[in-house]
């Protein structure tokens, strides 16, 4: 276990910022884990980093970067219905849906091609294309990292909502997620209706429906629309999509007909917050190296040296213009640091 001083994390985030850790190591298990904790008594400091794609570092971190590496990949249990799988948290997330295709298990190929590891896809609830984690998943097992224990949680526990947790919100820096159990489908459920899946399996010439191939078409459809990380900085979506009260929505729609909204279960409607900014003249904007993907507003670029505090200035001022023209809140959806 190497413990490294004044580490550049610039290749460990997404958006390829420049920010150094004042500590940085990793761990393969939770007894290197309890190492570490033991090591950097003291500070409450700890971030616990994956793959570093929903994060935006303001600022150097004064204390320890943690980076969690335990993999595994292991179907414990099956029933008629269900295969049980337990994943490590430094599993990439991609990589085990690909596994997941590849024998047939059911569940997440609508969230194919959503970078990071399968530790963080519990915090804010990955979804992508009407699926979510909660829809698939069993239960996990964190470390508390104060108390010094391991506890269970299951689905209720992680009281998951749109793109949140009990990990981003009550218990927030509190837990080491080290695994996650997820319970996915010996027959397949489709779900296609979402976004332009349907569009791009008739493009590929699909006659019978897989999971093989609505995984294709989402990873295409994603291909086409999303910056790689790997050339233009991004976290993907940087704000979350606002839900708004029917009457609300009701008087926008008057005024901006062209408003796009999706009724919610509960009566209120979500709105796409890349339409909101994109009709505040935000779509690819570009200030210095910082700016706004020409192709999805909701997505903020580093084209290649801004500095993070650059790409947070310019989400208030998106912030800003879209309460200011709509009277619309966004809410941020990528963890500042
Ligand atoms: P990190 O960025 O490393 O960490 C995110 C947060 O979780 C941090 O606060 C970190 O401290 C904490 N954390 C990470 N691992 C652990 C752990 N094991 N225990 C405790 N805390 C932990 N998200 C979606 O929901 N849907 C999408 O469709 C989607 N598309 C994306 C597309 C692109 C191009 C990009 C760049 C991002 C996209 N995202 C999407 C956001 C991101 O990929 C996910 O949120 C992903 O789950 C983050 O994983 P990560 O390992 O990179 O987390
Ligand atoms: P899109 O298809 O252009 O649609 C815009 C927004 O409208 C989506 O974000 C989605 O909200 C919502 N939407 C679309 N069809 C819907 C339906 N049938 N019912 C309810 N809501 C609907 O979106 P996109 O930008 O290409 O993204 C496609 C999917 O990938 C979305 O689910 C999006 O969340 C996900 N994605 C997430 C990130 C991230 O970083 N979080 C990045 C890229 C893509 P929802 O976001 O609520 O699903």
């Amino acid at each position: 276990m190497q413990i490294i001083e004044n580490f550049s994390l610039k290749s460990y985030n997404t958006f390829s910022i420049e920010a150094s850790a004042q500590y940085f190591s990793s761990f393969q298990t939770m007894e290197e884990l309890e190492e570490l904790l033991q090591v950097s008594m003291g500070s409450d400091d700890h971030l616990i980093l994956g793959g570093g794609s929903n994060i935006l570092f303001t600022r150097n971190v004064s204390g320890w970067v943690l980076k969690n590496e335990i993999t595994g990949i292991e179907k414990f249990h099956e029933d008629d219905e269900f295969y049980y799988v337990r994943v490590g948290a430094g599993e990439n997330w991609h990589r085990f849906v690909m596994h997941c295709i590849q024998n047939h298990w059911a569940g997440v190929e609508n969230l194919s091609l959503i970078p990071g590891n399968t530790g963080a896809s519990p915090m804010q609830n990955i979804g992508a294309y009407g699926v979510e984690i909660k829809d698939v998943f069993h239960e996990l097992e964190a470390f508390h990292k104060r108390e010094r224990k391991m506890v269970k949680f299951g689905l209720e526990d992680c009281e998951f909502g749109y793109r949140e947790s009990i990990f981003k919100q009550r218990f927030k820096d509190q837990f080491v997620i080290l695994k996650v159990s997820f319970r996915l489908r010996k027959q397949p459920v489709f779900n296609t209706s979402y976004g332009a899946i349907e569009e791009e399996l008739k493009r590929m010439g699909v006659q019978t429906l897989s999971i093989a191939a609505i995984s294709q078409a989402v990873i295409n459809i994603r291909t086409n629309k999303l910056p790689d990380p790997t050339i233009i900085g991004n976290a993907g979506s940087f704000f979350k999509n606002p839900e708004i009260e029917e009457k609300q929505f009701g008087v926008l729609k008057s005024e901006y007909p062209s408003m796009v909204g999706y009724p919610l279960a509960d009566g209120k409607v979500k709105l796409a917050a890349g339409w909101l900014i994109e009709q505040c003249g935000w779509k690819g904007y570009r200030r210095g190296d910082a700016g706004c993907h020409a192709k999805q507003a909701l997505v903020l670029v580093n084209y290649g040296n801004a500095t993070g505090r650059e790409i947070y200035v310019l989400s208030e001022e998106i912030q800003d213009s879209v309460l200011r023209k709509f009277g619309v809140k966004l809410e941020k959806e990528v963890n500042i640091f």
